[in-house]
C-alpha cells in the first residue's frame, strides 16, 4: 500500500502571509532581495548576504525554454540584477552563441563583432541587420584578437551602391587621401592599460576627446581587446546598481545542460562563457541525473551547477549527495504544464517548496552547508513570489511572467481574446509554449525526448513591453509588499514569516467584493 503524506498538495495562492512587527528603517529601499544560487558553509561572522560566492541581485532566473531565452532576454535580465538561462532544446552551437552573445554585450565593456577588410560589403549588411550592430571594427586577420586595421559603420557604405566593393574599400583607416573621409581611425582608438576597468574614464574620453559613439581599445601592438560602445555606458550607468556581472564585467548568464548530450554540450557551452549550469529534467530523480551531475562536478569543479526538477526531500538528498550546489524544484505547476493532468505526477508547489526547505533547513543545521533551492514554475501573481521565499525559495524561476516581454524571443502578435461581458477584443500577445508541447518537441533533445506524449500546450501571454521599463516597477512591489509585512529581506522571511491556509471564503473576500466597479 502506498503511503499518504500528512500534508495536502497546495499551491501559492492557498496561502497568506501574516505581518510582523516592522521597523521604521523596514522600507521598500532598504529591503534586500539578493539570493544565494551556490551552496556554502554559514561562517557566522560576515552577513547572510555576502556569505555565498554566487548570488543574484533580484531573485529571479528566467526558465529554460524556446520562448523565453535568447541574448537578448539574457542582457536585459543581467541589467536588472537577475539570470536567464538559456534553453537545451536547441543545438550545441546555438546555445554557445546565444552565451557569447550576453557575455560579449556586457557591462560597458564588449568584444565586439569584428570584420575581414575582405569581407563584400552586402554580407556586411546582412550581418548588421542579423545583429543590430551598426559599427564594426576591422581586424587585418578578421580575427578578434587581430590588429585594427579600419573602422565600418553602417554610415559609410550603401549595401546597393557598394554591393561590389568589400570592407577594405569602405573603412575609416588613418589615410585621408581618399575624398570621402574625413576623420582618421586614431580618433576612435585608445591604449587599453589607459583605460583599464575605468567605464567613466572611456566615458569621459569618448564624450570630451574621441567624440566617437564607439571606442576601440587596443594593447600596445595595435591588436584588438575590446571595445565601449557610448549606449552600453548610458546603459551600464542606469543599471550600475543592480547589474549582474562577472569578474570581466561582463553579463552573466546561465546554460542548461540535458542529462544525455552533456558530455559534448558542457565543454563547448562553458567555453562560450556560461556562469552557471542547470541541468534541465522534468523529473530529476533518476540515473540520468546522477551520472550528468557527477561528471560534471568531476570535469568542472569550479562552475555552479543547478540540479532538478524534485518535489520530495528524498530528491533533495539525492542532488547534494551528487555534488549539486543549489536545488530546483517543481513537477507539474508550469502554466503550460500538462504533466499532472496527464500523468498524475508531481505535487503542488507551495507544499513542494515547504517539504524540501524544510529538508534543507534540517541539512543547514547539521552540517553547517545551506543549499539555495529554486521554485519554477506556477508564479501566477507577484504576491506569489514573497509566498515562494516565505515557504523557504530562495529564488525564482519563471516562463509565463517573462515571455510576454519584448526581449523574449518570440514576434508580437494581435489575437482577438474572449471578453468577460461577450464578443472579442485585439490583444497584442507573443506567443508561449512548453518545452514538453508538440511545437517544442520537433527540434527539441533532452527534457522530454523519451516521450511519445506531450506533457505542455502552446498559447498567448500578454505583450508586456520592453523589461527594462516594466521589471522595475514589478521588483519595487515586490520589495513594498516585503516592507509592508514587516520583511527586510529574503532571508527573514525564511525564518521568520508565518502563513496561514486560505480557505476558498478567505480568497473571495481577498478580492473587492460585493460592490459595483467602476473600472
Ligand atoms: P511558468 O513560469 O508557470 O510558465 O513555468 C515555467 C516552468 O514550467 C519551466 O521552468 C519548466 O520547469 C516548466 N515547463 C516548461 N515546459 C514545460 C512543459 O512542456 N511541460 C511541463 N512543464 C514545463
Amino acid at each position: 500500500m502506498g503511503t499518504i503524506l500528512p500534508e495536502l498538495s497546495t499551491v501559492y495562492s492557498e496561502y497568506v502571509l501574516l505581518p510582523r512587527k516592522k521597523a521604521k528603517d523596514c522600507i521598500p529601499d532598504t529591503v534586500d532581495i539578493s539570493a544565494p544560487l551556490k551552496r556554502f558553509i554559514f561562517d557566522g561572522k560576515r552577513p547572510w548576504n555576502e556569505q555565498s560566492s554566487f548570488r543574484l541581485n533580484t531573485p529571479f532566473m528566467v526558465a529554460a525554454m524556446q520562448a523565453t531565452s535568447d541574448h537578448e532576454m539574457g542582457i536585459a535580465t543581467a541589467r536588472e540584477g537577475c539570470i536567464t538561462t538559456i534553453n537545451c532544446s536547441r543545438s550545441i552551437e546555438s546555445e554557445a552563441e546565444a552565451i557569447e552573445k550576453t557575455k560579449r554585450s556586457r557591462g560597458g565593456f564588449v568584444v565586439p563583432q569584428v570584420l575581414n577588410p575582405e569581407m563584400p560589403i552586402p554580407e556586411v549588411a546582412k550581418l548588421s541587420q542579423q545583429t543590430g550592430y551598426d559599427r564594426f571594427p576591422v581586424t587585418e586577420d578578421g580575427k578578434p584578437n587581430g590588429r585594427v586595421v579600419g573602422l565600418l559603420t553602417t554610415d559609410f557604405y550603401d549595401e546597393h551602391t557598394h554591393a561590389s566593393l568589400r570592407v577594405k574599400d569602405r573603412m575609416i583607416t588613418n589615410d585621408t587621401t581618399s575624398s570621402w573621409q574625413y576623420e582618421t581611425l586614431s580618433r576612435h582608438i585608445a591604449l587599453d592599460d589607459d583605460i583599464g576597468d575605468d567605464l567613466s574614464k572611456a566615458n569621459t574620453f569618448m564624450r570630451e576627446e574621441s567624440r566617437t559613439r564607439m571606442l576601440i581599445l587596443v594593447d600596445r601592438t595595435g591588436n584588438l581587446r575590446r571595445a565601449v560602445f557610448m549606449k552600453d555606458v548610458n546603459e551600464h550607468n542606469k543599471h550600475r546598481k543592480t547589474e549582474l556581472v562577472d569578474n570581466q564585467k561582463q553579463y552573466k548568464v546561465a546554460a542548461a545542460v540535458n542529462t544525455r548530450d552533456f558530455e559534448e554540450r558542457v565543454p563547448a557551452i562553458v567555453e562560450a562563457g556560461a556562469d552557471l549550469l542547470v541541468i534541465d529534467a522534468s523529473q530529476g530523480h533518476d540515473e540520468w541525473q546522477e551520472e550528468a551531475l557527477k561528471w560534471i562536478r568531476k570535469k568542472y569543479a569550479d562552475i555552479p551547477v543547478i540540479s532538478g526538477n524534485y518535489v520530495t526531500p528524498e530528491g533533495f538528498d539525492f542532488a547534494v549527495a551528487n555534488g549539486a550546489h543549489a536545488v530546483k524544484i517543481g513537477i507539474g505547476p508550469g502554466s503550460i504544464c500538462t504533466t499532472r493532468e496527464r500523468l498524475r505526477l508531481g505535487l503542488g508547489q507551495a507544499t513542494a517548496v515547504k517539504i524540501i526547505a524544510d529538508r534543507r533547513d534540517q541539512y543547514f543545521k547539521a552540517t553547517g552547508i545551506y543549499v539555495p533551492i529554486i521554485a519554477d514554475g506556477g508564479i501566477v501573481n507577484l504576491s506569489d513570489i514573497t509566498i515562494a521565499f516565505a515557504l523557504g525559495a530562495d529564488a525564482v524561476m519563471m516562463g509565463r511572467f517573462f515571455a510576454g516581454y519584448h526581449e523574449s524571443p518570440t514576434g508580437l502578435e494581435t489575437i482577438d481574446v474572449e471578453a468577460k461581458q461577450g464578443g472579442n477584443f485585439p490583444m497584442l500577445a507573443k506567443p508561449y509554449w512548453g518545452e514538453g508541447s508538440e511545437r517544442a518537441k520537433r527540434w527539441r533533445t533532452g527534457r522530454y525526448d523519451q516521450n511519445e506524449i506531450s506533457e505542455g500546450i502552446e498559447g498567448y501571454v500578454p505583450y508586456k513591453g520592453m523589461l527594462n521599463d516594466n521589471l522595475p516597477k514589478d521588483i519595487r512591489e515586490l520589495k513594498i509588499a516585503m516592507a509592508r509585512g514587516g520583511y527586510a529581506s529574503i532571508r527573514d522571511l525564511q525564518e521568520h514569516a508565518k502563513l496561514a491556509r486560505q480557505t476558498e471564503g478567505s480568497m473571495r473576500e481577498g478580492s473587492p467584493h460585493d460592490i459595483f466597479r467602476i473600472k
